[in-house]
Formats: structure tokens, sequence, C-alpha cells
């Protein structure tokens, strides 16, 4: 992307710069690519809750994927409709799922048995009937870092198929539930896009099971996952939503009147933000020459909690990268490192440095530690 200069010279660093025109593009794409084969696409809320961002991705029709009761509440409020809204999480608390109950969303996405009596009893004592559906551990291997996998029976997420034949004696008894489907989500940063093509293979395996036992699920949500081009962030900047989509279009198959809907966080918005930081310092190591930036963990930690990869690159000198630094952060902790060996020119103090792809599970998951003020955002 070309970076606008003279509003980063402006800005006090370290700040997320989000490229609204790319963010419309992506969405766009999308919503060409999906409206094919009418499917719904819900927004994975917690990639980015900006609200200009969210703002955004309501006004072009996009329904809500929320893992928290504030993240209900905060969908509702920027005005997505109820009814587009699906609340998931292993974790629901009474009180999250009394906020759900409060706004009557599309769906509760149900993770045990146990929850499920929990949603009926307090759906009861508020007179209301839960529209829920089971979130389905499918047993099938994501091919990403194993703290994203999430489709896999030893993860703590979904019910497993060897639980369902009680499950089902058992939900006709909790009659303030209301079954209208089945979800899955099997993790996240998928870029071999053939697992998405074993995910349907599995689920039609699963809808065969639930046609003997005479259960009509409506809604079959596919949940998020796609990935985005870490790597070349300019020259593949939108995922590849065609074959996506393509793939569940050729390989799901659906019984009369069912819906299929996506849940898509990281690839609508990740390549839309950018960290840019400064350059405070640069200190010569014994094997290698730091760049010690403003940035640190706190402001994007994904590098320090699964090594995720980010290009960076000196936007302040763009002549031949024929150097090599550790581009590293302020905190006080090892981890807190954006990249090992990242080519740049030669780079001095005061050059700013912009760490891409970082709009998704970046400002979201940014903290205070160490009493640091809070990353801040500007939109071009
Ligand atoms: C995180 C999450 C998503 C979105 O995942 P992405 O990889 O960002 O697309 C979708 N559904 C559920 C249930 C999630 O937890």
């Amino acid at each position: 992307m070309n970076f606008p200069l003279d509003i980063i010279q402006n800005t006090p660093t370290p700040f997320y710069l989000y490229d609204l025109k790319l963010l419309h593009n992506t969405l766009d794409a999308c919503i060409t690519e999906s409206n094919k084969y009418g499917y719904h696409v819900h927004y994975a809320l917690k990639a980015n809750t900006n609200n200009e961002i969210l703002q955004i991705i309501k006004e072009k029709g996009f329904g809500a994927d929320c893992v928290s009761g504030n993240e209900v509440k905060k969908a509702i409020e920027i005005g997505f409709n109820p009814e587009d809204v699906a609340f998931a999480g292993v974790g629901k608390s009474d009180a999250e799922i009394n906020i759900a109950l409060d706004y009557n969303i599309f769906s509760f996405n149900c993770e045990s048995l146990p929850e499920l009596e929990v949603i009926n009893e307090i759906a009861k004592g508020r007179g209301q009937v839960a529209d829920v559906a089971l979130r389905i551990n499918p047993n099938v291997n994501a091919k990403t870092h194993h703290y994203i996998t999430t489709g896999l029976e030893e993860n703590k997420f979904g019910i497993n198929m060897w639980e369902m034949d009680d499950l089902l004696e058992r939900l006709p008894h909790l009659t303030n539930l209301n079954l209208i489907g089945i979800h899955f989500h099997i993790g996240s940063q998928i870029t071999d896009l053939s697992v998405f093509r074993g995910l349907c293979i599995r689920v039609n395996e699963i809808q065969d099971y639930f046609v003997k036992k005479h259960v009509q699920l409506k809604h079959i949500n596919v949940g998020g996952g796609l990935g985005v081009d870490y790597e070349n962030p300019d020259t593949n900047a939108i995922s590849d939503f065609a074959t996506f989509f393509k793939i569940f279009h050729d390989h799901l198959k659906l019984l009369p009147n069912q819906q299929v809907h996506f849940e898509l966080g990281r690839c609508l918005v990740a390549q839309s933000g950018s960290l840019i930081t400064k350059v405070l310092y640069v200190k010569n190591g014994v094997k290698t020459n730091f760049a010690i930036v403003d940035a640190g963990m706190t402001e994007l930690i994904r590098p320090a909690l699964y090594q995720s990869y980010h290009h960076i690159e000196n936007i302040s000198n763009t002549s031949e990268a024929n150097e090599k630094y550790d581009v590293v952060g302020p905190i006080c902790e090892s981890s807190d490192c954006f990249g090992k060996a990242v080519k740049m020119p030669h780079t001095k103090r005061g050059d700013y440095v912009a760490i891409r792809t970082t709009g998704a599970y970046g400002e979201v998951m940014s903290s205070a530690y160490n009493l640091r003020d809070r990353v801040k955002a500007v939109y071009v």
C-alpha cells in the first residue's frame, strides 16, 4: 500500500492505520461471491471491534458472530439486526445468556449438554424459548497453529458425535429450547483450502446421522477460518473468496430449504490494518542489529503469542532492503519481538515502520500492560 506519510508524521505513534478502501473492496468481494449461492455471512466481531469498522461491515449487510455478552451488546448497539446475531463460546455465563435472551438473537451456538440445560432453565424462568444450534466438534484437522485449531476431539470446543445419542434423547425434555441447526468452526488462518472440502464431507456424514434420527435442521453454520496472506499483503490483499465459497457449493449436500451460514473474521479485516510505529533506537548486538520500536506486544501480541509472521517494512526509507534487523518492542520480555532478521534498508532513529496485516486480532488484543497508553486508530 502507499502509506500517507503526511498523516503518519502528524500522528503520535504507535497507532493502527486502517485502509478503508481496501476494507470496502474486501467486503464487496466476499458479498459478491457468497451471494452467488445465497449464503449468509456473519462477521466474527472478535477479530476487530472498532466502531468505524463495525459500522462499515454492518452497512454492507453482514450478520454478526459474537463470543461474549458484551460483543452481543456491541453488535446490537452498532445496529446489526438481532435476527442475524449468533452467540458462540464454551463458557457462556448466566449474565451473558440473559443479555442474548434480552435481544432475542438468531442463535445460541451451544457447546455442551450442561450449557443447553442452563440456557433452558434461564429461558424457562423468563418465559422464553431460545433458538439454539449445536456446535459439533467434527474432528477435522485445520492444519493451522495448534493454539488456533479448534475442531479436534482434544480441543475444548463443541459436542462430540459420540455424545450425540444421549444428547438427542435429553433434548425433547428441554422444552424452552428450539433446535434450529448445527454449527462448526474448526480453526483460524486456514490456508490449505482442501481442509474445507474435508469439513464439507464430514458435515454431510453428520447430516446423514440427523436424518436417521428424524431431526430437522434448518441452518448449517460452517464457521470461519479462511486465512490471509501474511507474506504478500500487497500482491494478495484479498482472500480467494471465489474458491472458498465454491468448495462449499460443490461439496456440501444440503436438504431442501436449508440455509448455509459462515462466520468470517480475519479474512474480512486483517489486510486493511497496519500497525505504524517509530524507531526509537538502533542497537548493534553481537549477532544482529536491533531496531527498537515504540510499539510492543502491548499493541500487537500475535508474534509473542503464536509466533505469527508479519511483513515489516521501513516506510521512511524505500531504498533497497539490504540490511537485517530484529524488530523489537520496549516491553521487558524476550518474546516482545515482531520479527527476526527482517530485511530493511539502512534504518535509523525516527524512521517509521509498518507492521502489516494487523487489522485482525491486533488492536482488539492490545493491553495496557506496563501502564502503557491504549493504542489509537487512524482511518484513511
Ligand atoms: C473466532 C471465530 C470465528 C472467526 O474466525 P476467523 O478465523 O477470524 O475467520 C468464527 N466462529 C467462531 C465460533 C469463532 O470463535
